[in-house]
């Protein structure tokens, strides 16, 4: 793996309180990919600062979290992104989600054994894999309500570790983070899970958000963080996987637009009742979701993209078997153009 040292710039710190003075020292803004501190800020939401690092592209909160303090809120369900008082609208609502992307995911379990899903929610997914012959499954999710209705609706085992932290004897041939990539306080941690769990020749299937840097504050109503702590730039990717040894096999990405105004979307109810008013009137008014995609796509289109995306390591493809390090981030990116 190509030392974070090399690729690390220097870490810069805000002015420091003096000894006489009781204000706080606040540390400038450094990327919690690239280290680099070349950063600006992007939009505030939910009173936290989106800044975006100009080195590899990377949004990210700050101040960003640590680990524990990620963990903690996540497996809480404490705040109002992803509160869970309520397993069976969550778990209606992931059926909607994978009625439209299951197919996608399936078309790449081809031949594949085994299949961890990091992130599971309340198992739908694990549950539509389970009817298929002979295939594995099982997964992760830190919120112990989630992880219940998970496992009754699986019959999978669902581990409820942090998946930086989940080691297993087993071997995935798939490895599925569906809108995971920007709860995970740790790019290393992920990464280096990610190796021990797959198995030569596995496949790593990523669902997320890319923005581009015009990305505006109002491509979302509410941008979830600082619950999701970072969200990939549209050159982000390729840092991603040259600092961690891997290739892109599959990357499809859609503008915002073409999924928001889905009528599935619309139909997934959130715990906003006011909210679900709006959702309602959408669905319900004829023309009303064609016309506001056109107004959004003409005010703020083409900035904010999910992206359904396929990984593979480097090394089981064969040009860095048994090297023990990845290559450069410069050299990766010249293979791949
Ligand atoms: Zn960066």
């Amino acid at each position: 793996m190509a030392s974070a040292d090399r690729i690390r710039g220097p870490r810069i710190q805000g002015p420091r309180a003096s000894s006489a003075s009781i204000e706080p020292v606040r540390q400038a803004p450094i990327c919690p990919l690239c280290g680099y501190c070349e950063t600006s800020h992007a939009f505030s939401d939910n009173g936290c600062s989106l800044t975006t690092c100009s080195i590899c592209g990377l949004f990210f909160v700050h101040p960003y979290p640590d680990r524990i303090s990620q963990h903690a809120r996540v497996s809480a369900g404490a705040s109002a992104q992803i509160e869970i008082l309520d397993c069976e609208r969550r778990y209606m609502g992931e059926r909607l989600y994978y009625e439209r992307h299951l197919s996608k995911i399936i078309e790449e379990c081809q031949g594949a054994k085994s299949l961890l899903d990091v992130g599971c929610g309340t198992g739908y997914l694990l549950e539509a894999l389970s009817s298929l012959p002979g295939f594995y499954t099982a997964g992760i999710e830190l919120n112990a309500q989630a992880a219940q209705c998970a496992r009754r609706a699986s019959g999978r085992p669902i581990y409820e570790v942090p998946f930086e932290k989940f080691r297993s004897d087993r071997k995935f041939d798939v490895i599925t983070l569906i809108n995971v990539l920007s709860h995970v306080p740790s790019f290393d941690g992920m990464f280096h899970s990610v190796r021990s769990l797959l198995r030569p020749g596995g496949k790593v299937i990523l669902r997320t958000s890319e923005m581009g840097r015009n990305v505006s504050r109002w491509n979302q109503v509410h941008w979830g963080i600082p619950d999701d702590i970072h969200f990939l730039g549209l050159e982000t990717l390729d840092f991603l996987c040259a600092k961690y040894g891997f290739a892109v096999t599959r990357h499809d990405r859609a503008p915002f637009e073409d999924e928001l105004f889905l009528r599935s979307r619309w139909e997934q109810l959130g715990r906003s009742k006011l909210h679900n008013l709006v959702k309602a009137a959408g669905i319900h008014i004829p023309l009303a979701l064609p016309i506001l995609k056109k107004l959004y796509a003409a005010i703020l289109g083409q900035r904010l993209f999910v992206s359904f995306i396929v990984l593979t390591p480097l090394d089981s493809r064969g040009s860095q078997a048994n090297r023990g390090e990845h290559k450069s981030n410069t050299s990766v990116l010249k293979e791949r153009h």
